[in-house]
């Protein structure tokens, strides 16, 4: 197929530039809708930009950015425990390198394919954009799920799939990092296997162990950094998080730092979830229920449908997938932090958060609400906080794991929660202050995505036809 952009069939296109490279991208990814999705988001977003760049319609990088730089797909075979061999399939999209070496995590879980993981790949280019540091837009993974296997399982599968990544990935080209089902236990194992196959010690990875190269406040980073987020979005309406009751879903990473962080800046954070269900604790969960959180899901690796039975006062409700919608936003609060996976927020879901008065939505997952929940939220005028903006603080830091790394040495953790804090601010006043220039006052999606394109569009240009 010719790199073009293919023109519609009569009555297919409608003839305006934008619509037809998208039509382009849906003919030449057949099956991919995230990915179709998470262009779609960017694209509308350009409307505004394109009349004042002709030379990026002319350099055609549209077309260019939406076409990953490579994409490494292969196979993982492992035994289990029982000698039984399983295969599962690995990827790598290294989808722009423009300002920097790929950066970006690697997801494990039954659900991945290649169009989730080029979603993933595609925001991350405009996510490490907006952080401020040198970082291209990579993501990669696998559809083996972590659930219910052994540690010596999960580590036969991580050699046997950097066996493979390892010959595509380096500290200068390619810098993978945690996401679902990648935490400090998997990287452990991928990054053994990758020092004895590379013969060398390097920060090819990052949310290493503390005594093997990791950066503090790491682990902590994008929930620390959503809620900080949240924070400059409030208050922009002189407001704050002081005895906000909020919302939080999931119930890893990502979900447990943003309870430890709302916490610390006096909200009410009152609910997680998993993929089996969700609770409920009108008490609030506090540091101590949260520190027995933390033991159950990171070491005991069980189901929060133990809370209710740990802490009676909360209820839990299985996941009900005959629901047109997620019970968990049915949950009246004044914020909202979608902090498990994509598409968590559908249109009924941000009606009801509106109907129940929700102030701020801040996405800590990537892409978790749709896109008519995106449009209701920004028409309803509530803080809404996009994920390629809200939930940058993760791979910033990872950014800031890479700087100590090359210089041998290792920051205090004030030092990097306040490096973290100030690229939330900045990252923040990018999104608001091009919202404005491009004439959306208080779009941050908007914001998000110009202030993320225009970096790299510009090392495009820059950088010739590559
Ligand atoms: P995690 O530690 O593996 O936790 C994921 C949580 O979400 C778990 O509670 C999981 O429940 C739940 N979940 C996953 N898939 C689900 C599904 N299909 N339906 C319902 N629940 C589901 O992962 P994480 O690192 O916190 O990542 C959460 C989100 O944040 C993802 O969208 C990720 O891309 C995004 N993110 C993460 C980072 C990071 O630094 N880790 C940075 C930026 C963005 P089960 O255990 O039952 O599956």
């Amino acid at each position: 197929m010719s790199l073009e952009v293919l023109t519609p069939p009569a009555g297919k296109g409608t003839g305006d530039y934008i619509e037809n490279v998208l039509w382009s991208v849906k003919e030449r990814n057949p099956a991919e809708p995230e990915f179709h999705q998470a262009v779609q988001e960017v694209f509308e977003s350009l409307r505004s930009v394109l009349p004042k760049h002709p030379e990026f319609r002319a350099a055609k990088i549209l077309e260019r950015i939406v076409e990953p730089e490579r994409v490494i797909m292969f196979r993982v075979p492992w035994f289990d425990d029982q000698g039984e061999i399983h295969l599962n399939r690995g990827f790598r999209i290294q989808m722009n390198s423009a300002i920097g070496p790929y950066k970006g995590g690697l997801r494990f879980h039954a659900s991945v394919n290649l169009g989730i993981l080029k979603f993933l790949a595609f925001e991350q280019v405009f996510k490490n954009s907006l952080t401020t540091l040198s970082m291209g837009g990579a993501k990669g993974g696998s559809d083996f799920d972590p659930k219910g296997k052994s540690d010596n399982e999960v580590m036969r599968f991580c050699q046997s799939f950097m066996t493979e990544l390892w010959r595509h990935i380096g500290p200068n080209s390619d810098v993978p990092a945690g996401d679902i089902g990648v935490g400090g236990r998997e990287i452990g194992f991928l990054f053994g296997q990758y020092k004895r196959l590379a013969n060398e010690f390097s920060g090819v990875l990052t949310g290493k162990g503390l005594s093997w190269g990791g950066s503090l406040i790491r682990p902590e980073a994008t929930g620390y950094g959503c809620v900080y987020f949240a924070k400059e979005m409030l208050k922009t309406r002189n407001d704050s998080l002081e005895g906000k009751l909020c919302l939080v879903s999931g119930s890893g990473n990502v979900s447990q730092y943003t309870v430890e962080k709302l916490l610390e800046f006096g909200a009410k954070p009152i609910t997680l979830s998993d993929s089996d269900g969700m609770i409920v604790d009108p008490e609030g969960i506090n540091r101590e229920k949260l520190a027995w959180v933390m033991q159950l899901k990171n070491v005991r690796r069980g189901r929060i449908q133990q809370y209710a039975q740990q802490f009676p006062k909360a209820m839990f409700l299985p996941t009900d997938r005959k629901l047109d919608h997620n019970q968990l936003w049915n949950v009246k609060a004044d914020c909202a932090f979608p902090s498990a996976t994509q598409n968590e927020i559908n249109a009924k879901d941000a009606t009801t958060l509106i109907k129940n008065g929700v102030k701020l939505v801040a996405e800590g997952a990537n892409m978790p609400c749709t896109l008519p929940a995106t449009k209701l939220f920004l028409e309803a005028g509530i803080l809404y906080g996009p994920a390629k903006a809200a939930n940058a603080g993760g791979v910033a830091t990872s950014g800031l794991e890479m700087v100590q790394n090359s210089m041998r040495l290792n920051w205090t953790r004030e030092e990097v929660d306040d490096r973290l804090h100030r690229i939330m601010i900045a990252v923040h006043k990018t999104c608001y202050e091009t919202a404005e220039e491009y004439g959306t006052p208080g779009n941050l999606v908007n914001g998000a995505n110009i202030g993320g394109f225009l970096k790299v569009a510009n090392a495009m240009l820059d950088q010739g036809l590559v």
